[in-house]
């Protein structure tokens, strides 16, 4: 039960805190502009996931306006020239795109100092073999690190969701990342429609087996304006409640390797498109019960 949290991870191996700089490459996503289906996974928020934007600023200028917006969060003792940052290619797959263009803008990132790694989301699906050369070279340069959607192991749950790929294709393009020593950071999606704990635990002890070097639990978000939301009017299923979640988190965190570094806990989708799990828009309270409940566990174990 013991784990490691990315904040711990990361004071550890910087020596101070370090924070995400959420940047955008302007890449969409297979899922959504038709070459892989059209609307996205079914819980995609377009607003949600940031807009595709052809025209993105240049990434060091982004970079300067993201630090305006997390540079308050650092004890006042770190001067700004000490302050780290990792580079966080959020939004849609940000690998899918022009390499050339993207290898440019990566590298724009990870020259400057103050950025100590560069974290990419983006799908399986969206790792050519150019792709990875471009992502060897870089991790040659800073740390690169992986973010792969993955959501569940269970491929019937995925097509109901409309994921556009297979496990199989995921565990593949996984492999081939580990191989060529690039980190990778898994997310799982709990509390998907259909799904029982059972299968999650599944999912996680899955992940778990593949050791990669972070995992992302988050919890599913119904958001207005998504087809999820307009399949929950119509015929809903019971959601879980802030203890339920919390005992279920205990037992992923249960089944995982400490190696395996935990990035996310929970959803953080935005408070104004939250339709359910209502509890979930009070964020503090959230994380104090889960805090809370995971100590008494540890304890408990002793
Ligand atoms: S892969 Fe990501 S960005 Fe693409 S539709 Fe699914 S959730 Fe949205």
């Amino acid at each position: 039960m013991k784990y490691t949290s990315v904040s711990e991870k990361l004071k550890q191996q910087f020596g101070t805190k370090v924070y995400r700089l959420s940047l955008s490459t302007g890449c969409t996503c297979p899922n959504r502009d038709g070459t892989k289906g059209y609307g996205g996974c079914t819980f995609c928020s377009e607003g949600g996931s940031g807009e595709f934007a052809a025209d993105v600023l240049p990434v060091s200028q982004q970079i300067e306006q993201a630090k305006l917006l997390v540079d308050r969060k650092f004890p006042k003792q770190i001067r700004p020239q000490d302050r780290k940052y990792i580079a966080y290619f959020q939004s849609f797959s940000n690998t899918y795109g022009d390499i050339r263009k993207l290898r440019n803008m990566f590298m724009e990132a990870i020259e400057r100092e103050e950025i100590v790694i560069l974290d990419i989301a983006t799908r399986p699906d969206c790792i050519s073999e150019e792709c990875l050369d471009m992502l060897k070279e870089l991790n040659a340069v800073k740390p690169v690190w992986i973010e792969l959607g993955l959501q569940t192991m269970h491929d019937e749950t995925a097509e109901a969701f409309h994921r556009g790929y297979r496990t199989i294709e995921f565990e593949q393009c996984f492999r081939r990342l580990q191989d060529a020593g690039i980190e990778v950071i898994v997310h799982l999606i709990l509390g998907l429609p259909g799904e029982t704990e059972e299968m999650m635990l599944e999912s996680v002890r899955y992940v778990n087996r593949l050791k990669p070097s972070g995992i992302k639990l988050h919890l599913l978000q119904i958001l207005k304006g998504t087809v999820m939301a307009e399949q929950f009017r119509r015929d809903p299923w019971p959601i879980m409640s802030l203890e339920e979640y919390c005992s279920l988190i205990i037992k992923c965190l249960d089944n995982l390797s400490e190696d395996i570094v935990i990035h996310r806990l929970t959803g953080d989708g935005p408070k104004s498109q939250l339709i359910e799990p209502a509890w979930c828009a009070d964020k503090k309270h959230v994380l104090n019960t889960l805090n809370r409940m995971v100590a008494q566990a540890e304890r408990t174990k002793l």
